[in-house]
């Protein structure tokens, strides 16, 4: 087997004396206080074992990454039919673009731009008579962590200042791809990306897309194997907004970032592995993330190529 702690620790501890360069996401208020030099890292392998290093522990802004979690609960709901209301080509642009949704007629790129994640909540409130309890319940059992919860004082800052998302999900509900009530859906979306999650949790969440769908217990099943696959290659393809290929460049693995400075990346049939470094590039992901993610794959030459 293996041994992941030597090759994890060794790259955490590089990483610590180069500089780290990048911004915490200042338009999200409350994101803003977080202490940027945070860094923490967090791999659960198919056995179940876990190899940590530095604030892997510390619980962060799940932002971005939950976009994987609803998309997965529609998907296993709609199944292709979800592909009418959202896309799955990368879209190239930033995640909170306009210009293309409107070029688009309203139906987004992808899910993981914000315009597709909007959507896919949008999709959830019409599948599920308590979404948000749906939505959490499926973290708490992946994580085996009960204590997995919102953060309403995240919510509450993001809504505040949501103006780009508010016209985005204005725009659609003009042109008919959002059913619900705007100011719901974007409630909705706002309270899932609040979500605080620390390393650990974050890597366990993601094994079901290591195990090809099923639970790292194998005792739930989330997606069949083609649904596994086709949401891995959304990660890839999608899952950095215009940095993805970029991604796919230096790491070559299935992954997705978050605002909140965490990226989770996937080996199927192998590992799940979470990094959380506050300070973002100017693409909107995490800096330090990407580095270790870079110096990671090539040191174990594990990776999807
Ligand atoms: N809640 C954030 C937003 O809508 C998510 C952005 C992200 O993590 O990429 O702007």
């Amino acid at each position: 087997m293996m041994n992941y702690g030597e090759t994890i620790e060794r790259i955490y501890q590089q990483l610590l004396l180069e500089k780290n360069y990048g911004q915490v996401a200042g338009y999200i208020p409350e994101l803003a206080t977080v202490d940027s030099d945070k860094f923490g890292v967090c791999l659960i392998n198919r056995e179940n074992n876990c190899f940590s290093a530095g604030d892997w522990q510390e619980q962060f802004s799940i932002q971005s990454i939950i976009k994987v979690i609803t998309l997965s609960l529609a998907y296993q709901k709609l199944d292709a039919q979800l592909w009418q209301r959202v896309g799955v080509e990368p879209s190239g642009t930033p995640f909170n673009n306009l210009s293309r949704l409107e070029h688009d007629f309203g139906i987004p790129r992808n899910p993981f731009s914000n315009a597709g994640a909007i959507v896919v909540c949008d999709v959830l409130m019409e599948l599920f008579s308590d979404p948000r309890e749906v939505v959490i319940s499926m973290l708490r059992t992946l994580a085996a962590d009960k204590g997995i919860d919102y953060t309403e004082a995240i919510a509450a800052s993001e809504k505040s200042e949501g103006y780009r998302n508010m016209a985005l999900a204005y725009f659609m509900k003009s042109m008919g791809n959002i059913k619900h009530e705007v100011e719901d859906v974007l409630d909705f979306y706002f309270d899932v990306c609040s979500i605080a999650v620390n390393c650990e949790q974050l890597a366990r969440i993601f094994m079901y897309l290591a195990k090809h769908g099923r639970s790292a217990d194998d005792q739930h099943s989330y997606l069949s194997r083609g649904q596994a696959k086709r949401i891995n290659a959304i990660m890839l393809t999608c899952g950095f907004y215009d940095e993805a290929g970029d991604f796919a460049f230096r790491v070559g693995l299935p992954g997705k970032s978050g605002v909140g400075g965490g990226i989770v990346a996937v080996m199927p049939g192998e590992f799940s592995l979470a990094v959380w470094s506050p300070r973002l590039n100017e693409k909107g992901n995490s800096y330090r993330g990407l580095r270790f993610l870079e110096h990671f794959t090539d040191a174990t030459e594990i990776t999807i190529f």
